[in-house]
């Protein structure tokens, strides 16, 4: 008999969560690897809405979906983690019951070797309670703890997790390092030598119900902005041939009906002429009925009138560009990526092309350290006025970026000792009055949402 890896994504411990596209893409990357290999895997997935075993009850309400396959979570709220106890704001548990998960768990018969998966360093907590569960339940199989929170806070969770085993390096790419744990663990396991990037496809076959895929052009970034992890996580900046991609997601479209695509790319448009344009060309020319989304956000400076026709009529619903500020001095110290006036003028290229205001999303940065919150204000105005929709996006300090120090220096948190800290919804590097208008930056925000209703 194969022997079986369990694999787990893990809960989300936060004070607020929505599924926007999210999967655990490296996870499921290893899990098809794991099978070419020969080797038997069980996903469980905490934060399947579709979990067989979750029915709706007096505390815990199906959760809502909305467009495109996005929306709510499984939610039950939970008492706040001591250190967060300074916080006005309910904090829940967002997932599956964890009676749903230890029913899965005993389903399984002893795996050889269970691999936990983290995302947001913050996150933790979820993750903790998973290898706790598995460890009551199986106790003499090894566990592995991989993804972003190990691969950022490496220290903390060999220290804290319970995990045999910490692995700092997101698994798309399939360290060497984890080829030589499994094959110590499982003996005669043969695995496939040669791994190329991108393949096999990410198993999301897996999943109780695929409402969506997500898809990747590229790995990593080549851009260094000072507050993102990107280029940390995932060098070299890797860039995929376009029909390959479109072979995938034809792949998806064919044998499960799947209609949305979300892109994980962080910078999707770069190079776009023969890249992203041509994938978008074969999209066309199949004339299938699909759509696409970008919840990552693409790049002001690649959008040029051909890009933002192919972007429309290739079927994106869903634009989101990264502006973070309209204060240049910020946007240098941040990591400059477009000039003066691109930012207006790929909206009206966008909106010829026949995007609606509502459909164009702007991310704006807001709670980096030293920033104020009538820059933020600013910016907010400037969005509405080149008419695009803002959307507030939280600074959260990550550590390994150009920006931790300024993080740890100004937060009123410990941020170098403590990961729950790093949470944007607190705004950690933010206090006083910038903490106090946060409200109305946000209703700020919404005036201009419903004006473009
Ligand atoms: S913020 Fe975006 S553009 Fe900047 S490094 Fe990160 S992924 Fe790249």
């Amino acid at each position: 008999m194969k022997p079986t890896v369990l694999l787990v994504n893990p809960w989300i411990y936060d004070f607020a969560a929505y599924d926007l596209w999210a999967k655990p893409m490296g996870l499921l990357y290893l899990a098809s690897r794991l099978r070419e290999s020969g080797l038997s895997v069980y996903l469980i997935d905490c934060l399947d809405v579709h979990h067989p075993l979750m029915g709706e009850t007096a505390y815990a309400k199906k959760p809502l979906r909305r467009l495109y396959g996005t929306g709510k979570y499984w939610k039950h709220r939970v008492p706040k983690p001591q250190k967060l106890s300074s916080i006005q704001r309910p904090y829940s548990r967002y997932g599956i019951d964890p009676q749903a998960f230890q029913k899965d768990l005993k389903s399984v018969k002893r795996p050889a070797a269970a691999l936990v998966t983290s995302l947001m360093t913050y996150w933790y907590p979820g993750a903790f309670e998973a290898i706790g569960l598995i460890k009551d339940m199986h106790p003499d199989v090894p566990v592995l703890l991989g993804g972003i929170y190990a691969t950022l806070c490496p220290e903390h969770a060999r220290t804290h997790s319970q995990a045999d085993f910490v692995i700092p390096s997101p698994s798309q790419y399939w360290p060497a390092k984890l080829d030589n744990i499994l094959q110590t663990i499982i003996p005669n396991l043969q695995l496939k030598k040669k791994v190329e990037p991108f393949t096999p496809y990410p198993a999301f076959d897996l999943l109780t119900n695929i409402e969506y895929v997500c898809i990747s052009g590229s790995f990593g970034c080549p851009f260094r902005c000072a507050y993102c992890a990107s280029p940390y996580l995932s060098p070299p900046f890797l860039k995929r041939d376009p029909l390959a991609l479109f072979e995938e997601v034809l792949y998806w479209h064919k044998h499960y009906r799947v209609r949305d695509f979300a892109f994980y790319d962080d910078a999707l448009l770069t190079d776009s002429h023969r890249h992203i344009c041509v994938f978008l060309e074969e999209v066309l020319r199949r004339n299938l009925d699909i759509r696409f989304h970008c919840p990552n956000g693409i790049h002001i400076t690649y959008i040029d009138r051909d890009v933002a026709k192919l972007l429309f009529k290739a079927g994106f619903k869903t634009i989101r560009l990264g502006l973070e500020t309209s204060d240049p001095q910020l946007q240098d110290h941040l990591g400059r990526k477009f000039a003066t006036g691109e930012f207006e003028r790929a909206v009206a290229l966008l909106k010829s092309a026949g995007f609606r205001s509502d459909q164009l999303g702007v991310y704006l940065l807001m709670g980096l350290p030293g920033q104020s919150y009538e820059q933020v204000a600013k910016t907010i105005a400037y969005v509405g006025q080149v008419g695009a929709i803002p959307y507030l996006s939280e600074y959260s300090p990550i550590p390994h970026t150009e920006l931790w120090k300024a993080a740890v220096e100004t937060s009123r948190f410990d941020l170098a000792s403590e990961p729950l800290f790093h949470n944007n919804s607190i705004l950690p590097c933010w206090s006083g009055e910038a903490l106090e208008n946060v409200g109305s930056l946000k209703a700020m925000v919404r005036e201009i949402r419903e004006k473009n209703r």
